[in-house]
């Protein structure tokens, strides 16, 4: 049995996290998403929040699970005993970081491999950052993200601009 962990914070979740997990269902037996809980970056959505909508926007894949860790990554990964870490490669920019990262953790745990996806092209210059910038500004937001995490970012939105 092949389990994934598929980390992120996804401040919100958009399109290009969901082409990931889409593609990473079909190759796994079971995804786990990882949402960081870092308590030393002030999110959008408290984390509570971006599970509540990850597990909204993927209620329809039975074999993925959205889980809260702290800490490093590769300690959340034994303990979920997963095998592989998913992550999505953007543009070369991402791919240096994402290098470091995979050779670290397979210094620190050999038996978790970690699996870089290319992004499928429509989503390569989409990110949660972009997507709270646009909604600031009350930029349509509509081709980046699901109608529901849409409306959670407008309020949210709506709130800050008090
Ligand atoms: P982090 O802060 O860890 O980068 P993100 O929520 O921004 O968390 O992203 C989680 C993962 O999803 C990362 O591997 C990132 O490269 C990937 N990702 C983000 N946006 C996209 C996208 N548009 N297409 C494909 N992968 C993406």
């Amino acid at each position: 049995m092949i389990t994934a962990v598929y980390p992120g914070s996804f401040d919100p979740v958009t399109y290009g996290h969901l082409d990931i997990i889409q593609r990473s269902v079909e190759i796994f037996d079971k995804v786990i998403i990882g949402v960081l809980n870092n308590q030393t970056k002030t999110p959008l959505f408290d984390f509570e929040e971006r599970v509540e909508m990850l597990q909204t926007v993927t209620q329809d894949f039975p074999n993925v699970e959205v889980v809260t860790f702290q800490g490093l990554l590769i300690d959340f990964t034994k303990k979920m005993h997963a095998n592989v870490i998913v992550r999505g490669i953007r543009a070369v920019s991402d791919f240096e970081y994402e290098l470091m990262m995979a050779q670290t953790n397979k210094q620190l745990c050999p038996e978790v491999e970690t699996m870089l996806f290319a992004t499928s092209a429509e989503y390569s210059f989409l990110s949660s950052s972009t997507v709270r910038e646009l909604a600031y500004f009350q930029g349509d937001i509509t081709p980046f993200v699901p109608d529901y995490v849409k409306e959670k970012i407008y309020s949210k939105m709506k709130e800050k601009r008090k």
